[in-house]
């Protein structure tokens, strides 16, 4: 998407893919600086890595617990977090939804989950939920969310528990791994959806997971994390660029990318 939107506004800049094994992130930044590359998006594991390898970390960055975009400027590695923009607007796009005031479920606890847990919270939800299977792991967004307006609670990733807080939130929220193998299952049956819920799964291969086709079954108003995707995207783009991001088409060649959808 970033190569298509590059095109688009005729710019001649590349984005490439490079492996780099966790140990070298901090040489591989200070290596792309010196070489004038102007930004970098990281994936996992990099994401909570990179807090210890940059020089200097956007606020919101820093409350969401995890860096996936970097940006050199002045010499300076910079490290921002777009995924939780990204999640906001892939929200309203998806449901026509702002998250202030709204209650939110959010499954798991790892990088996404932190990140899409505290950007609500900062956006003034009302109330979020976590759920996780290792609870240890929920500590540090509890201790984030604390310092905001948000009531905060953390349970189990288990049927019962989920059964127990549904009824009282707005939109349930995916953030696992859980989906993107086949046959993967959460163990949510449909008797817990319901057509006043919104389900957001930020896997978006496969384009539905077993949670959306049970949620969409129920009635419930359901989307995938390709909305997600693109919007972090576009706003990195913006952050090295400077220059509004061309969304419809990298939304058009994401799709590509990722569905082989020419339409
Ligand atoms: P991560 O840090 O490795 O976290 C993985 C999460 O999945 C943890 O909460 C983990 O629970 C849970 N999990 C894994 N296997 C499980 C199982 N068998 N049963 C229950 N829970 C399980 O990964 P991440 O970066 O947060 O990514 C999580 C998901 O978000 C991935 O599917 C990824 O594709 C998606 N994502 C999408 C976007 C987007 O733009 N659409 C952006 C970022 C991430 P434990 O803590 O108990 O291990």
């Amino acid at each position: 998407m970033h190569n298509a939107a590059f095109e688009a506004l005729k710019m001649n800049w590349a984005y490439l893919a490079f492996q780099v094994a966790p140990q070298d992130l901090r040489t591989a930044l200070q290596g792309a600086r010196d070489m004038g590359i102007v930004g970098i998006n990281l994936t996992v594991p990099h994401k909570i890595l990179a807090l210890d390898c940059i020089d200097e970390i956007d606020a919101e960055a820093s409350k969401l617990g995890a860096v996936n975009t970097i940006a050199m400027e002045r010499g300076k590695i910079r490290g921002f977090n777009t995924d939780g923009y990204g999640f906001l607007k892939a929200i309203k796009e998806e449901f026509n939804l702002s998250i202030r005031g709204k209650r939110i479920l959010v499954l798991g606890a790892g990088g996404a989950g932190r990140g899409i847990a505290v950007k609500c919270a900062l956006d003034g939800a009302a109330r979020v939920v976590v759920a996780n299977r290792t609870l240890t792991k929920i500590v540090p967004i509890a201790q984030e969310i604390r310092n905001t307006k948000t009531e905060f609670l953390s349970i189990a990733l288990i049927p019962d528990e989920i059964r127990r807080v549904i009824p009282e939130v707005d939109l349930v929220v995916n953030a696992t791994s859980v989906g993107l193998k086949d046959g993967d299952s959460l163990g949510l049956g449909a008797d817990l959806f319901s057509p006043r819920l919104r389900v957001y799964d930020t896997i978006y291969r496969p384009a539905e997971t077993e949670l959306l086709q049970i949620a969409g079954g129920a009635g419930a108003q359901v989307a995938n994390g390709l909305g997600m995707l693109l919007h972090q995207g576009a706003k990195a783009f913006e952050i090295w660029t400077k220059r509004k991001a061309p969304l419809a088409v990298m939304r058009r060649a994401l799709r590509t990318a990722v569905y082989g959808d020419k339409s």
